[in-house]
């Protein structure tokens, strides 16, 4: 990809929100005016080097898209488990953080049902379906209680959730997938090759 016109501009580090990549870039653009006799600058759009994907920071330094929150989970079988944990991802990195609690709920319950549980049923049935079949790994009963706490606000009240609510869900989103379909898979693999 070829963007053109780019300049050297201050040399910036930042977390890609594309592709995750941690790095300093001094290739892009700056965003002046001039005002009263003076210039002014706007913002910055850096490019990344790894995936050529523009990234723009304000004047407060404010990075958008943000950085990519969460790791890759490798063999998720269902495309729609998968779009959906990305989707709670980029509303993460966005700051659209209710929207990614929201898209991790919905998550655990397609969760429960591509392990066998009943459709149709409510949030609650679907967090201890997986609970009661041995998904929550030991300890996990905060988790549990706290995930519980979600159903009840996300799509009842208008309670707006904070990053750190976010965070906290999405982690443990990432640990379900990784428990379930990363681990077998990797197993899988593994015998395939001795
Ligand atoms: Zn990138």
């Amino acid at each position: 990809m070829n963007w053109q016109n780019t300049g050297n501009i201050a040399s910036k580090k930042y977390k890609c929100g594309y592709c995750g990549s941690p790095l300093a870039s001094q290739k892009g653009y700056t965003a002046t005016n001039y005002v009263n006799g003076s210039t002014r600058t706007y913002g910055w759009i850096y490019i990344c080097h790894s995936c050529e994907q523009p990234t723009f920071f304000d004047i407060n330094q404010k990075q958008t898209p943000g950085p990519l929150i969460g790791n890759k989970v490798k063999h998720i079988p269902n495309t729609d488990i998968e779009n959906l944990f990305n989707e709670a991802k980029s509303c993460y990195s966005i700051g659209a953080y209710t929207s990614s609690v929201m898209c991790c709920r919905k998550l655990l319950m397609n969760i429960s049902v591509s392990e066998g549980a009943k459709e149709g049923a409510g949030f609650a049935e679907y967090v201890n379906y997986l609970n009661d079949n041995n998904y929550i790994p030991p300890n996990g009963k905060k988790w549990v209680d706290s995930i519980r706490k979600l159903g009840n606000e996300a799509n009842h009240k208008i309670k707006f959730k904070t990053p750190k609510e976010a965070e906290r869900i999405l982690n443990f989103t990432e640990m379900l997938l990784r428990f379930i379909y990363e681990l077998p898979g990797i197993m899988e693999d593994t015998e395939l090759e001795t």
